[in-house]
This record gives C-alpha cells, sequence and structure tokens, in this order.
C-alpha cells in the first residue's frame, strides 16, 4: 500500500458562514490542478461545516472539524461530539493543534482521548506534534515529539493508526512566515516516522502519512513535498486563498 499525500486547509477562526462557502466552492472549481495523488481536504470552523459539506459533496475535496470532545454527549457546554461531525458530513478532524494546547488546555492525554473518539466513530484524525522553540533551541525537538506521538497514541492498536495522519508542526514556524528548512522538516518526520517504526512496525509506519505545518505557501511547498518523510501539509494562512491552497497541493506533483 503507498503512502497517501494529504493536503488539508485549516482555516481556524476565520469565515463566516457566507464567506466559506464562497472559499469552499472556489477550492472546488481549481481542485482538478491538484494532481491525483493528493487528498484534499478543507477545515472550516463548524459552524460552517454543514454549508461547506453541501459545496463538497460528490467532489475530491473531503470535509475537515479542527476539533471534538471525547466524550459521547452530555453536560460540556460549547463543545461538539464526534458522532455531530460524523452527521453534518465530517471525514477528517485535526486534533492537538498547537493553539489547542497553548491557549486551550490540550493535553497529550486530552488528543489521545480524542484520537480514540474519532476513530472509534470512523473519523479520521489528523494529529498534531511539534516542539516550542524554546525546546528547539535547547536541543529537545525529537524527545518532545516523541514524547507528544506516544502520549497521542497511547493505547491505539495498529490498525487505528494506520486510519491517522500525523501533522508536524514546528510551533515556531506557525502563522510566523518562518517556515523550517526542508533539512529541519524532513529530520524531524524521519524521526517522527522511527518512532512509528518502534510503535507499530515498519509495515504501519509507511503507510502513516506525515504532514508538514508552519508557513507552507506555494513557494516553498515544492521542496517540502519532494521529500522522502513529508507526505503532505497541514496549511493555514494560505488555505484562506483556493489559488495558494491549490498552488501548495500542485508542488506534490
Ligand atoms: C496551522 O495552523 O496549522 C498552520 C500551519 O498555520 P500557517 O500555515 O499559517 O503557519
Amino acid at each position: 500500500m503507498t503512502r497517501r499525500i494529504v493536503i488539508a486547509g485549516n482555516w481556524k477562526m476565520n469565515k463566516t458562514v457566507p464567506e466559506a462557502v464562497e472559499l469552499a466552492k472556489a477550492v472546488v472549481a481549481q481542485a482538478a490542478e491538484a494532481p491525483a495523488s493528493v487528498d484534499l481536504v478543507v477545515c472550516p470552523t463548524f459552524v460552517c461545516l454543514t454549508e461547506v459539506a453541501k459545496v463538497v459533496a460528490g467532489t475530491r475535496v473531503a470535509l475537515g472539524a479542527q476539533d471534538l470532545h471525547w466524550e459521547e454527549s452530555g453536560a460540556f457546554t460549547g463543545k461538539i461530539s464526534a458522532s455531530m461531525l460524523v452527521s453534518a458530513g465530517v471525514k477528517y478532524v485535526i486534533i492537538g493543534h498547537s493553539e489547542q494546547r497553548q491557549f486551550f488546555g490540550e493535553t497529550d492525554e486530552t488528543v489521545n482521548k480524542k484520537t480514540k473518539q474519532a476513530l472509534k466513530h470512523g473519523l479520521l484524525p489528523i494529529v498534531c506534534i511539534g516542539e516550542l522553540l524554546s525546546e528547539r533551541e535547547a536541543g529537545q525537538t525529537d524527545a518532545v515529539n516523541e514524547r507528544q506521538l506516544k502520549g497521542a497514541y497511547a493505547g491505539i492498536s495498529a490498525e487505528d493508526a494506520a486510519k491517522t495522519v500525523i501533522a508536524y508542526e514546528p510551533v515556531w514556524a506557525i502563522g510566523t512566515g518562518k517556515v523550517a528548512t526542508v533539512e529541519q522538516a524532513q529530520d524531524a518526520q524521519a524521526f517522527i516516522r522511527k518512532v512509528l517504526v518502534e510503535l507499530y512496525g515498519s509495515e504501519v509506519a509507511e503507510i502513516i502519512p506525515i504532514q508538514y505545518g508552519g508557513s507552507m505557501k506555494p513557494d516553498n511547498a515544492k521542496g517540502l513535498l519532494a521529500q522522502k518523510d513529508i507526505d503532505g501539509g497541514l496549511i493555514g494562512g494560505a488555505a484562506l486563498k483556493a489559488g495558494d491552497f491549490l498552488g501548495i497541493a500542485a508542488g506534490a506533483a
């Protein structure tokens, strides 16, 4: 089985419902420009999911959400469950984004619970990991990624792990315009794959796509995507313009 290339747009807290529909339509209209080997995903806010679902239905663009809660239902004001996402037409879900970790108390433990819950409901998790600048400067990049990865996948079977996508996102490169060099990204991602081999064996480790995320743009995507262990991208800012998003996907050719 060959590894998929997954290019996912994380729209974060941007776009009203009409704006999200407009952007989704533009992505769908230009999706043919992406190489056939690429899976395209758009991740709008929760409130836009059902309308964007209508736009992408029957196209090659899949729908993703930006988070979920690990409980089935109940008194969890403001939270969204896995079954709600499934009912809205969602296929992928971003889990453990660094903004959730930094600002909203996400931990390796909650990432693990959310990943298990997503898998239980047939959602495909995009599990985000990555080091802070201070951790990189202290020579802890690999140790941080190993800890976050092992935390996220604790108790998850090889069969389930094979359904996930990992997003390696060095926190210092997110939204800063400061992209990791191809060597920095490839080195970190090769190490992440090594940890996956340790956890699940090489067959499973070889099929899990590892995305790079952090200031990816059409002009730097090609070099990154040419690396052996970079299997797509999680795109923030550049995903808000259909042309830039598809320009990044074109870099996977
Ligand atoms: C992200 O938030 O996942 C991200 C990679 O953002 P940006 O592309 O804007 O750096």
